[in-house]
Order: structure tokens, then C-alpha cells, then sequence
């Protein structure tokens, strides 16, 4: 079996490690505002999945040299991955998104402008956008999708379709962009057969990343409430360990694997408190990728080679 990890791919298609800089735009997201609800995605926190962004009363260039500032003893290189993390980066005006994107892209040490968004935020005019400047630098487009169970999208409060993320995919695809979507693993309404049809279901679309995610119960969310009356089963590391790698798996295999686990802030987390030390998270798995050869491949450089550039 082989494993398509990002810093793998970076080097193949880039040629080196690139740092990622999480930018704030100040956006919104409809699942907060009141457009669609107001209390957001049950596990979300009111930093928007953003809680290491910087202010977004920075300017998008400041917020890029504070970001490289706070990486300069651990990151020698000088090449960056722009990333606007938090909330949903695609819902605002077109010419305020231009105006943050274009800033971003044309920082001379930026290579890769990733944006984080819902794909009910993405239209015909923000996927051309987003083409346009594509063209420029490559730009990936991260969407959340968490799970392709409909039943569990609703009971997360996710808010759309996955009709609507179909139709975001292929916009993007038109305009050679390259998607990347979350997937969350240990939904308290989901069962492992339910992860393996989400990651099924995501081979089925022009994706080239995906994020893995393990559940996080953050204070102040709806789910911690939930996790409060209920106290439904959270995954220790070895459960977590053998279903992440069993959805790899199944996940087809060009399908670079961008992150493989997660680490909320830690002032908010709840738990699982073991995903705190990330170190020994990552270490774990892989050991675990060893003990069962799974080798860290580089087949796919060459196809991603001819989309990026
Ligand atoms: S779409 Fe993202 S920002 Fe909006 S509520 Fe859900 S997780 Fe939070």
C-alpha cells in the first residue's frame, strides 16, 4: 500500500518543503451569520476552524510577514503556502475577494494561495475568479465536506447538499483548480462503514487532497454540549490509528493526504486531550505505517506536475 503524504508531494512537485501561513480575510461563514443558521457546524468554535489566524485588521501582507516572523527558528526556506483558514474565504464581495487574493498571490515568497470555503460559497463568478488567478500561482481550494452520509450532514448542521459540493467541484475542475476536501473521522453518528463510504464517495470526484480530521470536542460548541448529556465514544489513538488507515486505504491513491490528524487549540479542547501532543500523534502513526510497509509514495508527482504549472 502507499500513502501520498503532502511534504512528499511539495518536494516532488516544488522541490522543497513550504510553509503554510494561516491569513485571516475577515469573513463570515452563512452557517454563522444567520444566512443559513447561526450557531455554525456542531463542532465548530467561534474562531471558524481558524483559531491560530492572525487579526484580520492586519493587512493581508502584514499578516504574511507576522506569520513568517512566528516560523523563522523552525522554517529555513523561503517559500509559503498563503492560507485563508478561517470561516468560509469565498463569502464576500467579489471585489473585496480580488482585492485579498490578488495581495496575497503577489507576495514574492508566496507560491500556493489555498483557500478554505464551503462549497455553497463557490459560484460560476468566484470559481472563474479563483481560475483567473490560478493562472498566476496555483491556488487550492479546500472544502469542507466532513462526511458524504446525508443523514450525518444534517445532524452535524453542516447546511448543504452534497449535490452542492458536487456542483463546487466541478466549477473548480473547469478552471483546473485543484480541491481539496475535509473529511472528519469519528462523527458520534457515524460508523466506520459510513467513513469508508465518504472516502468511496470522494474518489468519485476530480480531488487531489484530503485533510483528515479527528473529531474534536472544543468548549463552547453545540457538540461539547451534546458530548456533556451523552458521552459518546471518543477514540483513543490505536482506534484512531487503524481507522485512519484503513480509509487510506480505500482512498484512491493519487489523492495526496494533506493532513492526518488535527490539533484544536489547546485552551479549548476537551477532548480527545492526547491529539495535544501532535509529536507523539504523528510519531505514532507512523510507526504504524512501517510496522504494515506502507511505503510513502511518489507515483502521482508527475500528474500533479503537469496540473500545477
Ligand atoms: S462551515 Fe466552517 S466556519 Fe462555517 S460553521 Fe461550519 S465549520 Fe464553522
Amino acid at each position: 500500500m502507499k500513502v501520498n503524504l503532502l511534504s512528499g508531494y511539495l518536494k516532488q512537485v516544488y522541490g522543497h518543503k513550504i510553509y503554510k501561513i494561516s491569513l485571516n480575510g475577515g469573513m463570515s461563514c452563512p452557517n454563522r451569520d444567520g444566512k443559513l443558521g447561526t450557531g455554525g457546524c456542531i463542532f465548530c468554535s467561534a474562531g471558524g476552524s481558524g483559531d491560530f489566524a492572525p487579526s484580520p485588521l492586519m493587512s493581508v501582507t502584514n499578516q504574511i510577514e507576522e506569520g513568517k516572523k512566528q516560523i523563522e527558528n523552525k522554517y529555513k526556506g523561503s517559500g509559503y503556502i498563503a492560507y485563508f483558514q478561517a470561516y468560509s474565504n469565498t463569502y464576500g464581495d467579489m471585489d473585496y475577494l480580488r482585492k485579498i487574493f490578488t495581495e496575497a498571490i503577489s507576495h514574492p515568497q508566496v507560491e500556493i494561495l489555498s483557500i478554505a470555503t464551503r462549497p455553497d460559497c463557490i459560484d460560476r463568478e468566484r470559481a472563474m475568479l479563483i481560475g483567473e488567478l490560478n493562472k498566476i500561482k496555483p491556488v487550492w481550494v479546500e472544502l469542507g465536506l466532513q462526511t458524504s452520509n446525508e443523514k450525518s450532514a444534517k445532524y452535524i448542521k453542516r447546511g448543504y447538499d452534497n449535490s452542492v459540493f458536487e456542483d463546487a467541484v466541478e466549477m473548480l475542475a473547469k478552471q483546473n483548480v485543484e480541491c481539496i476536501v475535509h473529511m472528519i473521522i469519528g462523527l458520534p453518528c457515524e460508523t466506520r462503514e459510513d467513513m469508508i463510504n465518504t472516502v468511496k464517495y470522494i474518489n468519485g470526484f476530480n480531488i487531489k487532497g484530503i485533510k483528515f480530521q479527528l473529531l474534536h470536542v472544543l468548549k463552547g460548541t453545540s457538540l461539547a454540549e451534546i458530548y456533556n448529556r451523552e458521552k459518546f465514544h471518543i477514540y483513543s489513538l490505536e482506534e484512531y490509528t487503524d481507522i485512519l488507515l484503513e480509509l487510506i486505504e480505500y482512498l484512491r491513491e493519487d489523492i495526496v493526504i494533506h493532513r492526518m490528524t488535527g490539533d484544536g487549540p489547546k485552551k479549548l479542547l476537551i477532548e480527545p486531550l492526547w491529539t495535544g501532543n501532535k509529536r507523539m500523534v504523528l510519531n505514532s502513526i507512523n510507526r504504524e505505517f512501517s510496522r504494515r510497509n506502507i511505503i510513502q509514495g511518489s507515483k502521482w508527482a508527475n500528474v500533479h506536475k503537469q496540473q500545477c504549472f
